[in-house]
């Protein structure tokens, strides 16, 4: 009966839905140290490794991992890492035909180091993730058609999220706004046309000026951010859970599921993702922020971004074991 809650028959018609993310994609440099250098210090790593993230080509392949018809619009440069960045799209099944290649600058970068005690300082270098210019959107733009779900984040010009919302809201179809990394504010023509704008704590305090540390300050801090245009809020509050916002005002408060966390790194895009491909097939906010979180909780279980991210499957296998604990 649970996963039937989770999974209630469509209430649309069967037209198939599709997501586009309009995004970022970058390679990792991760490094292992004891501790940060201060200013002037040269400091040896301990351990260094090379991954594939950037917060768009994160929640595209987590989206398609939940089994949703996944369309990437990106901007990658003309080296190995913008290849390996397209091919492990690919082999997620992402389509990639609009992901653009760039002649002018290289593949975005994001330089992480990662202390003993597990926290993370990242370094970005955008390249050519800040040329995904808005002609870009108008040279994809035969892709918004039929029925999708646009997916946006804050790692790619805002102008251009802007001109794919507009495109989306003309089209009258939803439009997600993951406002990470955090800025300070955000343009009121797209906040106001935003339908499910997904923050996690520290990107709401940013926002909002307001501590979110329980489902309480998470409400009021809600409330807020509501006041500035977007139809729903979701507040993503890491091993506390989520609190919801909807457009008639219900509350929905989701205490997070327990899991074994060992690196919280794309728990935000494996919700994110995970919750645009359930809600674009079902269209219900609750049971799509229930398999989210599952999501979510699923990702801080394994290291890396990509390769941390769940398969539907994994999902459903994880929510029918806790039904049968419920
Ligand atoms: P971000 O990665 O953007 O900071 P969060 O840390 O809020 O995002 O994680 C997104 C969601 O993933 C949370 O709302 C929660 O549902 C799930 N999640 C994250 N960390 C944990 C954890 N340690 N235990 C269980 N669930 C988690």
């Amino acid at each position: 009966a649970y996963l039937a809650y989770i999974f209630q028959p469509k209430i649309m018609d069967n037209t198939q839905t599709k997501i586009i993310v309009v995004g970022s994609l970058s390679q990792d440099m991760v490094l292992c140290v004891n501790y940060l250098p201060t200013p002037g210090e040269t400091i040896i790593a301990s351990d260094f490794k090379i991954g594939l993230g950037g917060k768009g080509n994160n929640q595209a392949i987590a989206a398609s991992r939940s089994g949703v018809s996944t369309y990437f619009i990106g901007n990658i440069g003309s080296d190995e890492a913008g290849k390996l960045l397209k091919q492990s799209l690919i082999a997620n099944c992402v389509h990639t035909e609009c992901l653009y290649t760039d002649s002018n600058y290289g593949t975005g970068l994001a330089f992480i180091t990662i202390t003993p005690d597990g926290n993370n300082s990242i370094i970005i270098a955008p390249q050519a993730n800040n040329n995904l210019k808005p002609e870009l959107i108008e040279k994809s733009s035969y892709i918004f058609s039929g029925r999708y779900i646009l997916l946006l984040q804050l790692e790619t010009p805002i102008e251009t999220s802007l001109t794919a919302a507009k495109i989306a809201f003309s089209q009258k179809q939803p439009i997600i706004l993951n406002p990470a990394p955090a800025a300070k504010q955000l343009p009121k023509e797209l906040l106001e046309i935003v339908d499910f704008f997904i923050p996690n704590q520290s990107e709401t305090q940013i926002l909002t000026g307001i501590e979110v540390t329980d489902f309480n300050s998470a409400k009021i801090a809600a409330q807020k951010l509501k006041s500035l245009g977007p139809k729903n809020i979701i507040i993503t509050m890491g091993d506390i859970g989520v609190y919801a916002l909807t457009d008639d005002n219900q509350e929905i408060i989701k205490t997070a599921y327990k899991v074994s966390a060992i690196d919280t790194v794309a728990a935000g895009d494996a919700f994110c993702g995970a919750f645009a491909a359930h809600y674009s097939q079902y269209n219900s906010i609750e049971p799509a922020i229930d398999y989210a979180s599952c999501a979510g909780a699923l990702a801080t279980t394994k290291t890396g971004a990509v390769d941390s991210l769940p398969y539907k499957s994994e999902i459903l296998d994880y929510l029918e074991k806790m039904a049968k604990i419920k």
